[in-house]
């Protein structure tokens, strides 16, 4: 699948028009390349195993 070099260099970029509230969190998704993000307190961040340097396990 591609990935935008947009999105690696300046970051992704939530599509608004698809954000949904999932009970707990606000849900996205890129829209240049439809990577799903989570909305936290300081902004967008990419869901996925792959962030897990910044992901402390807890639920
Ligand atoms: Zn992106």
């Amino acid at each position: 699948m591609f990935r935008s070099l947009i999105c690696a260099v300046v970051g992704h970029r939530v599509n608004r028009n698809r954000v949904r509230h999932d009970g707990r969190d606000f849900i996205g998704h890129c829209k240049r390349c439809d990577t799903l993000m989570v909305r936290e307190p300081d902004g967008w961040r990419r869901m996925g195993r792959d962030d897990s340097s910044s992901y402390d396990g807890t639920d």
